[in-house]
């Protein structure tokens, strides 16, 4: 229990202690009492000191009640005043409340002041609480950021925060009073409002109501901002008010509609992209696509969302995906590799996988986003361009290899050639001589055959060499190549090795159709491979006939060809070993001829071999077998044509060419002049009657062959001119006819060929 601290102004001391005892007799308060009576003291105990309640007499010398009243609001408005009188009037009384007295109590009923006491301390406290409670109230809705915004039942304002100022610009002066619908609603939203609110007036009722709406409101300046107005009905005396609690979310919705228009533009874009695009989230569920995803997999955005990998494509792929989606998680960066993918039409493709982590609001690593691109058609070039550089390159190194070859094909004869010729002098024995002689004639045949197989081989694939067929008999020829195999295992001295002859038996009198000559050629070759790429063991050679065709063979135990080799050698410088450390000699022409030649003859050419134990060659020519009856007479073997009464002018500027010439010619008794230049042949030709035949040179200084053909045949046209020339072109061999002459012969001039053409043109 507190003590009350009680002012009493009083003139009268009588009166006072009245007042003292009756309030103190039935009270539960300790009272703490100070009197005082003049105007002035009045003024000074308030001043001095906190009261709880002021007792006043109405009627005082200095001053009335009334005017006490007023001082002591002046000075502490709250404290509770009352007016303990004497008489007072009903009007008096009804003044002094008026004028803020609390409470008055006349004194012939003095009894009643403790009454008085306690209702006044009972009020001042609800006063107390409900200014409290107001300026709880005030402090809320100051300091909230939201509007907070009432009307009565007619909808116009009645309270307007400081909040609702700062939203609309309006201050409480400007919008109490106002209708809130008309002065916040932009125009559009009127027509449904009226009957709306007429229907909450009465009922408090409303769809609003209770709700959170997002609208849109005026401000004062014209602007229209987007609010968030939650709205609560508030029965009144008399229908229903509201209180509306608004909040601008214009910022909120710039801020959404920057999202969304973020977000749209994203979408456009990712669906624009061409490359494939997907992402997932930190499961491996799909979240979404764009369009070329979409595409290359026959699979919407709507199908794959919330699928893993396993669940829509096979397993075959989705095992290392998933590795690699776990340790891209783990890594938390990017990850680029290559794999293959199947498309929706189950093609597969090798693609590039670029994929790197998202994160989300928290910076936790949300999902993996990916691409890939499909690198199919650049592997596939990328292919091309190795297997094209790998050929290039081989064909670079079968470019060297070729010509490391040459060199060493030409180089070993043109040595011997060279050196042998040098040492020979005339201190030197004559049979030493002679041997040496040998090989060098040895040697040059070897360089006329590389030669010869060079011209050989292009005019064969030129297709310039036409074929002579003809026909003879099988057998002669197998005799001939019996004779080849011995001189050439004789010449590369391995005669250790067991030659075998298999011709089919009986067919001694059968006879062939086709170029012998290029027959022979191609069996020289096969056979003289034989003796070269054999060590030991056995060669066989022979033919037989199935019906009308002729199979010859050339077998043998040697070296063997690998098998990815077996089609390689057929090629033009093509051998199994072209490394410079290989053992045999040869340009590797043979076989290509041979292949050529083939061709030409209509027939073909292939062979069976296994490395290291031994190849079979086989030559078959189609429908060539002629009957016994049509075999040839034998023709007589070429003999040295009798020219001893024949004078013979030989037009050539080489000097050793003509002693060839000469010592071919030798045995024949024929009477010969020399001319070494074009002039020197016309003047002899025309000085020298008894010439019957001329082999005229073509390439000479000065006057060539064709002029002086031409001027000899202007004198002496039926003079027989023999043109010799290196050059075995069918376009050159024109050449001379044209030019006059009436045959030729190609150098180097072998003595057979001689004899042939001069007894041609003898007859
Ligand atoms: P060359 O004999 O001049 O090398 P060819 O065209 O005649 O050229 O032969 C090509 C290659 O084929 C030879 O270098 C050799 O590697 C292989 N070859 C040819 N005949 C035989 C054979 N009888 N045995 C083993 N290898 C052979």
């Amino acid at each position: 229990m507190g003590t009350l601290k009680v002012l009493i102004l009083e003139d009268n001391e009588y009166d006072m202690e009245l007042v003292k005892r009756s309030v103190v007799s039935s009270s539960n308060y300790h009272f703490q009492f100070t009197w005082v009576v003049s105007k002035n003291d009045f003024i000074k105990a308030l001043t001095d000191t906190k009261f709880d309640i002021v007792l006043s007499d109405y009627n005082l010398p200095q001053f009335n009640g009334i005017d006490a009243l007023k001082i002591s609001k002046e000075i502490n408005p709250n404290i509770p005043f009352i007016i303990v009188t004497g008489t007072l009037t009903e009007e008096a009384a009804a003044d002094a409340i008026k004028a803020g007295a609390w409470d008055y109590v006349v004194k012939e009923r003095l009894h009643r002041l403790p009454l008085a006491i306690e209702s006044v301390l009972k009020l001042k406290n609800e006063k107390l609480k409900l200014k409290e409670s107001e300026e709880k109230f005030r402090l809320i809705t100051t300091s909230a950021q939201d509007g907070i915004i009432m009307i009565d039942d007619e909808g116009k304002i009645n309270y307007w925060n400081p909040g609702a100022e700062k939203i609309f610009g309006y201050s409480i002066e400007e919008v109490r009073n106002q209708n809130m619908h008309s002065l916040l609603a932009p125009s559009k939203y009127h027509s449904q409002h009226l009957p709306a609110f007429q229907h909450f007036r009465e009922t408090g009722e409303g769809p609003m109501l209770g709700k959170v709406v997002e609208l849109e409101a005026l401000k004062k300046d014209g602007t229209i901002i987007d609010i968030e107005l939650s709205l609560a009905g508030m029965q009144l005396s008399q229908g229903y008010g509201a209180v509306g609690i608004v909040r601008d979310i214009s910022e909120r919705k710039k801020a959404e509609n920057e999202i969304k228009r973020q977000y749209y533009f994203i979408d456009a874009m990712l669906h624009s992209i061409p490359v494939p695009l997907f992402y997932k989230d930190t499961e491996g569920k799909y979240l979404g696509c764009n369009e070329a995803f979409s595409e290359m997999f026959g699979k919407s955005a709507e199908e794959i969302r919330g699928k893993t990998v396993t669940e829509l494509w096979t397993e075959r792929y989705s095992q290392t995906y998933n590795e690699k989606d776990l340790e891209l998680l783990q890594d938390k960066s990017k990850q680029r590799y290559e794999s293959v993918i199947l498309d929706k039409d189950q093609k597969e493709h090798q693609v590039i996988y670029d994929k790197a982590v998202f994160y989300n609001e928290k910076d936790e690593v949300a999902g993996i986003i990916g691409t890939f691109t499909n690198i199919t058609e650049i592997k596939k070039k990328e292919a091309e361009l190795i297997l094209a550089k790998e050929k290039a390159e081989e064909s670079d190194r079968l470019k060297s290899a070729f010509l490391a070859t040459m060199s060493h094909e030409l180089r070993t004869p043109l040595n011997a050639v060279i050196g042998f010729s040098s040492l020979i002098d005339g201190s030197l024995p004559l049979d030493e001589i002679l041997e040496m002689a040998k090989l060098i004639n040895k040697s040059g045949n070897h360089l006329l055959n590389i030669i010869e197989s060079i011209f050989n081989i292009s005019m064969l694939q030129t297709k310039e060499l036409k074929i002579r067929p003809e026909s003879f008999s099988v057998y002669d020829v197998f005799l001939e190549m019996k004779s080849v195999i011995e001189a050439e295992i004789n010449n590369e001295k391995k005669e250790h090795i067991f030659v075998s002859f298999e011709p089919e038996p009986n067919t001694t009198s059968t006879a062939i159709v086709t170029d012998k000559t290029k027959l022979i050629q191609m069996l020289t070759n096969l056979l003289s491979n034989a003796v070269k790429f054999t060590e030991k063991g056995k060669i066989e050679f022979g033919y037989f006939f199935t019906e009308k065709d002729i199979t010859f063979f050339v077998q043998d135990t040697g070296i063997g060809i690998p098998s990815d080799k077996t089609e390689l050698i057929f090629e033009r410088f093509r051998q199994v070993d072209d490394t410079h450390t290989r053992q045999h000699g040869g340009i590797g022409l043979g076989l290509a001829i041979c292949k050529e030649i083939a061709n030409l003859l209509g027939g073909s050419l292939w062979v069976d071999s296994e490395e290291g134990k031994g190849s079979s060659f086989y030559f078959r020519l189609p429908d060539v077998v002629l009957k016994d009856a049509e075999l040839p007479e034998n023709v007589a073997e070429p003999s040295i044509p009798d020219l001893k009464n024949t004078a013979l002018l030989i037009a050539e500027d080489i000097e050793s060419n003509y002693s060839l010439i000469e010592a071919m010619l030798r045995k024949t008794g024929a009477h010969l002049l020399w001319a070494k230049s074009g002039e020197e042949a016309i003047r002899l030709a025309s000085e020298n009657p008894e010439v019957s035949l001329i082999l005229m040179d073509i390439r000479m200084p000065g006057i060539n062959g064709y002029e002086a053909t031409r001027s000899i045949k202007k004198i002496k046209p039926k003079l027989k001119i023999i043109a010799q020339t290196a050059y075995t072109m069918p376009e050159e061999i024109a050449k001379c006819i044209k030019a006059g002459c009436d045959g030729y012969i190609s150098k180097p001039i072998s003595k057979i060929k001689l004899y042939d053409v001069i007894r041609q043109m003898m007859q």
